[in-house]
């Protein structure tokens, strides 16, 4: 399943737990795995806290400590940062389904990591009964 996502800012973490348990729901499968998965070299995906909005801004602001938007790169399009930031946080995660639900842990976020925004972006989700 394909959902497209509009970013709206350069740097920019976006829950998208919903989107994924919705594509549980309408595959009808009770246990498997649900794979999601980012078709892009300048945002990833990844898994962190959910509670607090300000876990997802203290990871952006410690990637541009590690990773300076502007630095000694040789890519010439200017966005290097981007492409390692999406690298480390991967472009795609698993994510175990038991009775029908994401088991996901009570503080867990599946979030859409966009690190050369804002653009139309889109990710998939992938659901296998087993
Ligand atoms: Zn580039």
């Amino acid at each position: 399943m394909q959902f497209k996502i509009q970013t709206t800012k350069s740097q920019q973490f976006i829950n998208i737990t919903n989107k994924v348990a919705e594509a549980v729901r309408n595959s009808h499968v009770q246990d498997g795995i649900a794979v999601v998965y980012v078709p892009h070299t300048t945002a990833g995906v990844t898994i962190n806290e959910n509670a607090d909005p300000d876990v997802v801004h203290d990871m952006i602001t410690a990637l541009n400590k590690a990773y300076p938007i502007y630095g000694e790169y040789l890519h010439i399009e200017g966005n290097s940062h981007a492409h390692i930031k999406a690298s480390l946080m991967g472009s795609s995660c698993t994510v175990i389904i038991k009775d029908g639900k994401l088991m996901l842990g009570t503080w867990q976020g599946i979030y859409f990591c966009e690190f050369d925004g804002p653009r139309n972006r889109e990710f998939y989700v992938k659901i296998i009964s087993g």
